[in-house]
């Protein structure tokens, strides 16, 4: 089969991942083959490829949004089919035994391995799951808008979760892609007031028609007080930014994996008043279901930019250099062009 590897990482204009003749894997007991339906974009895979985050495996194919069907069953795996239509998520292990694990919080496990970082990922036309953590698909909703909800949409709400959203509150999203413009549709489905704070015009256009009350710029201030405030961007500059325009009580939390430095914080104007700084780590397989029923719910719809799988290193290019709204989806080639 043919996949993307990262071999040395280095800055993406570069052209660091290379597309290779690989063998088909084979799952090991307790996972599943899966063929590659589609595979979401996450900023993560870019922090892979550029080094910000250090390589935990050698030639590692990365992608982790990946919306596939069962096409091997590893030993001991009965409780999915042949054919069946699965999601393959970052969380790809946690040991259930530590105390993290034992308290709910397997987000936090030490032991945890996530793929395509520490396994390879879904830029391929096969990977491998296993099965305790494939996420079973809603019907009705096509490849190609469920692959963003794998990361994008898990991950955005967990951070809606850990900014403790007030009911009807007002949320200031900084940073509108992938995961953002899942959220905001949550968000607004649930009766928040949303506020939008991004760079580029046509995260703003789109953050309006998704329901957001105001758009403007990341380092301008929203138009009123907020309760809470999710950080997307990868930028520590905006950490007071978001700070100073909470309300009294109010809760940053910083989603990304990767943050650049935050600037010395204002202990008046940025943290007192019981102002809360938090940052998310990964997810547990229980927010992934819950937001799964979520999206089904409210019809959150991820806007989609599709890519042709030989096109992955060019989407990655796209997604730092801004030229998309929402999230790029890698497809067969053969799929992409039709
Ligand atoms: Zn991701
Ligand atoms: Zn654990």
């Amino acid at each position: 089969m043919q996949a993307w590897v990262v071999s040395q990482p280095g800055l993406i204009e570069t052209s660091p991942l290379r597309y290779v003749e690989k063998p088909v894997p084979a799952p090991a007991p307790g996972e599943m083959l899966v063929q590659v339906l589609a595979c979401a974009v996450c900023r993560t895979d870019l922090h892979i490829s550029e080094g910000d985050l250090p390589l935990h495996r050698e030639h590692i194919t990365p992608g982790h949004m990946v919306v596939g069907l069962v096409a091997g069953l590893g030993e001991g795996v009965t409780d999915h089919a042949l054919g069946d239509r699965v999601g393959v998520a970052w969380l790809r292990y946690t040991d259930g035994t530590c105390a993290y694990c034992r308290r709910g919080n397997e987000n936090l496990c030490p032991n945890s391995l996530y793929t395509g970082w520490d396994a390879d990922g879904g830029y391929a036309e096969y990977t491998t799951v296993p099965a305790a953590f494939a996420y079973r698909l809603p019907t009705g909703v096509t490849d190609v808008e469920l692959a963003p909800l794998l990361c994008a949409g898990i991950i955005g709400y967990r951070a809606l979760q850990r900014a403790s959203l007030p009911d009807h509150g007002r949320l200031g999203l900084y940073g509108f892609g992938d995961s953002a413009h899942l959220v905001a549709q949550v968000a607004v489905a649930q009766g928040a007031t949303v506020h939008a704070l991004t760079r580029g015009e046509a995260s703003r256009r789109l953050a309006l028609e998704l329901g957001a009350t105001s758009a403007g710029g990341a380092y301008d201030s929203p138009p009123e007080p907020l309760d809470s405030a999710i950080l997307f961007a990868p930028v520590g500059d905006l950490v007071p930014v978001a700070m100073r325009a909470l309300d009294r009580g109010g809760v940053l939390a910083v989603a990304g994996i990767h943050l650049s430095d935050i600037p010395p914080l204002k202990y008046q104007t940025e943290l007192f008043y019981e102002k809360q700084l938090r940052s998310v780590t990964s997810n547990t397989r229980h927010d992934g279901r819950e937001f799964l029923a979520l999206a089904v719910r409210y019809h959150v719809r991820a806007t989609t930019h599709v890519y042709p799988m030989s096109q992955a290193q060019q989407a990655l290019q796209d997604l730092k250099a801004g030229l998309f709204d929402g999230a790029a989806v890698l497809v067969n080639d053969r799929d992409a062009a039709q």
